[in-house]
């Protein structure tokens, strides 16, 4: 159920279906020209398909005029209150505007935005928020808090349509996730408008996080959802970018860098995994390549859990071992588990992403695992041969029941 329509922000399509743009803001004072173009820097590394900044004085729009053409992803202008502050950011070559009609200042103002935003084919962000939501609202806020949000996005958008103006995509904002929710649910069927989903001021890095991710991700995996910002309380903007990219990559929606997989592990570990997995997950961002990789803690179960991870690794007391697609590669000493395993992947992309097996470390490792595995565990090997064992007597037992009676006979 993506968006109908499609607007372009810069060179990036938001909505008709085009992936996710994963978005973030900057937390330097805009004006301040070298910082805020260190942090866009870090934010386009990261991962961000487009970047928003404040521009709340004139100092910031004169800065939005280099950090526009210094800038290597789009950039959005984020305006309150102050409708010639809009205009100029449009005239200072923004890729898109932010501004929420009900606060700039009348209808006549926000045609004025909309005039030259079509002179100049910018693209506008519009929306509502639900702490400043119009007068005439406030009854309906108390009794119905979502409505009154998609009544106050609709309201909105007959306003831009009104003046002509269809170039937009829309976001309601709110702090509580279950409307946040309900609220998108019920536009994304009302207008053909793309949506920009966030849950605002979700909280810190580990509160925000968990909120922006049911919120988003309950959205998104009904389909609802152009563009994305994850509000986090840290200075640091990548890590919105980096929290945005784990819900898609766990809704499967866009593919970037490896995923890690790692077991929640139990009174079974016998070594540091919390080390090993910091360290895996920190050696990982080298690399850009989907490639999944597993991190188990102990053999118990074998590796049929992480069967599909491209490679892995498990661990016991003393030793451990490399595995890749649920094959075992070789046997290492726990302390150089890491570092061997990167060398496996390394050896990966160089020989043109074909592992490389050595068939006497391959048997080695096997041993290891077949006297590490506990053998009463239900490993997914085991649960497959007692299927199998299962279908056969079931297939036997067919085969011996009479045609005529329907009756079984006893088997010897
Ligand atoms: S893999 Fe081993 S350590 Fe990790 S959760 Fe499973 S049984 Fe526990």
């Amino acid at each position: 159920m993506a968006s109908e329509r499609q607007i372009n922000v810069g060179p990036v399509a938001i909505g008709g279906g085009a992936p996710v743009a994963v978005q973030t803001m900057t937390k330097t004072e805009t004006a301040d020209l070298s910082a805020t173009m260190a942090q866009i820097r870090r934010v386009a590394e990261a991962g961000a398909d487009i970047v928003r900044v404040a521009v709340p004085r004139d100092r910031d729009v004169e800065a939005l005029k280099t950090i526009v053409r210094d800038s290597p992803i789009p950039v959005i202008a984020d305006i309150h209150f102050n409708h010639t502050l809009a205009l100029k950011a449009l005239e200072a070559g923004a890729h898109c505007v932010r501004l929420n009609p009900g606060n700039i200042g009348g209808p006549d103002k926000v045609a004025e935005v909309t005039a030259l935003a079509t002179r100049l084919g910018t693209p506008l962000r519009v929306g509502v928020n639900s702490g400043s939501l119009p007068a005439h609202l406030r009854q309906l806020e108390y009794d119905n808090p979502v409505e009154a949000l998609v009544t106050a996005a609709v309201e909105t958008v007959e306003l831009m349509e009104r003046l002509d103006f269809q170039n937009f995509k829309v976001s309601m904002k709110s702090t509580s996730v279950p409307n946040t929710i309900a609220a998108n649910r019920l536009l994304s069927v009302r207008i053909p408008y793309p949506l920009h989903l966030g849950v605002t001021e979700a909280g810190t890095k580990w509160s925000g996080s968990l909120k922006s991710a049911v919120g988003l991700g309950t959205l998104l995996a009904d389909g609802i959802g152009d563009t994305i910002r994850i509000s986090l309380s840290t200075f640091h903007a990548e890590e919105e970018v980096k929290v945005a990219w784990e819900i898609l990559k766990a809704l499967k929606l866009r593919e970037r860098g490896p995923v890690l997989i790692a077991c929640p592990t139990c009174g079974r570990l016998q070594f540091d995994m919390d080390m090993v997995v910091a360290e895996v997950e920190r050696r990982l961002e080298d690399y850009e390549d989907p490639i999944e990789v597993s991190v188990l803690g102990c053999a118990v179960n074998g590796i049929g859990e992480a069967r599909h991870a491209d490679f892995g690794i498990t661990g016991a007391k003393d030793m451990g071992m490399i595995y890749s697609k649920g094959e075992p590669l070789k046997k290492v000493p726990t302390e150089k588990l890491v570092d061997e395993l990167f060398k496996e992947i390394d050896r990966y992309y160089a020989a043109g992403k074909v592992v490389q097996r050595d068939e006497r470390a391959a048997a080695e490792a096997r041993e290891w695992l077949s006297e590490n595995e506990d053998e009463t565990a239900m490993t997914p090997e085991r649960m497959a041969a007692l299927e199998a064992a299962a279908a056969d007597d079931a297939a036997l037992l067919d085969e011996s029941v009479s045609p005529v009676a329907g009756r079984r006979f006893t088997r010897a």
